[in-house]
């Protein structure tokens, strides 16, 4: 079928030094939503005790490999804000926080290091938008 992509869309990645940021208007609470806004939306929930659903294959990719090359793109394209750039002992670390995960895969897909392992949460939940 001609209308089906070809080839892995985390190929497609631009290395960020070819790309200029773009700078999005702020969210008008109308139309557009602020990230938290949106998580809470989703009305995704989790067991506290179960294991992290999303893994890392090699801790060092997000800061080694992918922040120098694509800017970390993590930190962009999850539509939950659940990877966050932090400092640990004057280093930049790719903190997970698994907990805000709306269950939409996009990291499994996207990552352009094939790095982050995605497992489908215990209890099989997801986003259910009931409000909506
Ligand atoms: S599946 Fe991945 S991209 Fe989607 S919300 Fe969860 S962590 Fe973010």
């Amino acid at each position: 079928m001609q209308w089906l992509d070809k080839g892995d869309d985390y190929r497609a990645l631009k290395a960020a030094n070819r790309c200029q940021p773009i700078s999005y208007p702020k969210p008008d609470g109308v139309l557009s939503f602020d990230k938290l806004s949106s998580v809470y939306l989703a009305n995704t929930s989790h067991d506290e005790d179960q294991p992290c659903h999303l893994r890392l294959q090699d801790a060092r990719i997000p800061v080694e490999v992918n922040l120098p090359t694509w800017a970390e793109p993590a930190l962009r394209y999850c539509p939950a804000g659940v990877f966050e750039l932090v400092t640990v002992d004057e280093q930049p670390h790719l903190q997970i926080n698994s907990a805000n995960c709306i269950h939409c895969k996009t990291c499994d897909i996207k990552d352009p290091s094939q790095n982050i392992i995605w497992t489908p949460p215990q209890g099989g939940s997801g986003p259910n938008y009931p409000n909506m």
